[in-house]
Parts: structure tokens; sequence; C-alpha cells
């Protein structure tokens, strides 16, 4: 009985491998898909207009389209190409394969297509995995030019004395509104030649052009003679008053 199981496995077994070799031989036709707008996932996920393309004998007349055991049309001259939308069929696995026919009604067969329909909603689900971190990556950037030195930026408005120098990094600038020199924080906003910062000794926002080493060392210099005129001393209403003005733009 064991024996006799065994022969009727290995006898199936060459029937397959038969059979699968003389349907490769038959298999003529190359099939071919391509995407002409949607969808195209990973695992055979697509979505939308798809072509199917066919090249085989020169002696093919005619090609007829399959989707599983449906004819979805036949083409009758070169290029053998029928486009299909993947919205008009349902949902899940399908097989694509092509049929041809030759002048003397010689049949020729495809190889076979796998894929899976999904609907277009998941469709746009998958797109928008590949932008939502796009978008975050983006707005983390803005984040980090924009609120980390507003934040950052906040009360630190350093006593220097006049006319001192200092280090400026990779790039100063001068205070439009203060005239004093000072450098300008890595992550912040670029606008073309200037960055939008705020001047650490006046505490105001105001587009800072970046200046050349030496202008930077010029306004230094211009603060020591601010230094000299300035004999005035502040009164106390004066610094309330100067305060008031500087929490305003803190606000920002
Ligand atoms: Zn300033």
């Amino acid at each position: 009985m064991k024996k006799y199981q065994i022969a009727l496995f290995i006898a199936v077994i060459v029937c397959l491998l038969t059979a699968s070799f003389a349907y490769a031989q038959a298999e003529k036709l190359t099939l071919k898909m391509s995407r002409d707008f949607g969808y195209g996932g990973l695992n055979g996920d697509i979505q939308g207009l798809f072509s199917m393309k066919v090249t085989g004998p020169a002696d093919l007349a005619r090609v007829a389209f399959y989707i599983d055991s449906t004819e979805i049309g036949e083409v009758t001259q070169a290029p053998f190409n029928l486009q299909f939308n993947t919205d008009n069929f349902p949902v899940g696995q399908h097989e694509l394969y092509a049929v041809g026919y030759s002048s003397s009604e010689q049949q020729y067969s495809s190889n076979v297509i796998n894929v899976n329909f999904v609907p277009a909603s998941e469709s746009t689900k998958a797109a928008l995995q590949i932008v939502v971190p796009v978008l975050v990556i983006v707005f983390g950037a803005i984040l980090l030019a924009v609120v980390i030195p507003l934040v950052m930026g906040r009360g630190k408005i350093k006593e220097l004395p006049l006319g001192a120098e200092r280090k400026y990094g990779l790039a100063g600038g001068i205070c439009p509104k203060c005239h004093r020199p000072f450098a300008l924080p890595l992550f912040s906003m670029n606008l073309g030649l200037s960055k939008f910062t705020r001047c650490p000794y006046c505490g105001k926002w105001s587009a800072v052009r970046i200046q050349p080493l030496a202008k930077l060392r010029e306004a230094e210099q211009a603060e020591l003679e601010w230094g000299r005129g300035e004999v005035k001393e502040e009164t106390d209403e004066e610094k309330l008053n100067k305060n008031l003005d500087d929490s305003r733009y803190q606000g920002l």
C-alpha cells in the first residue's frame, strides 16, 4: 500500500513537471504591465489607470487581454496594448494575462501577472504615509529655524562693554535699530542675505544683513564713539519706559 502511494506521488510530480514544461513551451507572448496614472505600491498593490503590453512572434495577428477569466478587450494590430482602470473591477487579487493568435489561428499564451487591486482611498492612504513624514520633517525644520531661536533668545540681553571685540562665528550682522554688531544665530529664518533675528542688545526683531568682518569691527569702534558722547545717566522713569518698550517686543 505504501509503495503504491509513493509511486502515485512520483507520477503526480512527473505529470506536473511535464505540464509546466509544456505550458512554458506554449508561452510565446511577453506580457508587461505599466502604470499610466495612479498608484503602484510594493507587493503588487495597484490602483488607477494601467496598461497591459504584449510582445510576441512576428505573425501575431490579434491579442485578447484577460483579467481572471474575463476578456476585457482585444487588440488586432501592433502595438498590442490595452489600458484598463482598476476601479472598474472588484478590489482584491487578480491574474492578468493575454492570449494571442497568429494569422493562421495558432494560439499563444502569455505569462501571468498577479496583482492586488486596492480601493482609491487605500492608495491615498499609502501616498499619505509618504507625504506625512515629509511634512513632519519640513515643519520640524521650520520649528528649529523660527520657534527655538524665539524661545532661546528670550531675556538674553548681553551686557557687553561698548566697543568690545567679539566673535561672530559663521555670520555677524549689525542691528538696524541700535546699530550694535552681534553674531547671527545659526538657526534663524533666512531672508536672502539677511536673517530675521532678535538683537541681543535692544531685544528688537528685524531683518539683519550679514556683514563682512571689517564692517562689524567698524561698528564696534562706532560704539566707543557713542560711549564718549553719552554723558547723561538714565533716570528711573526712563528705565521703566525702556523696559515697557522692550517687553512689548518680547511678546512676539
Ligand atoms: Zn539692536
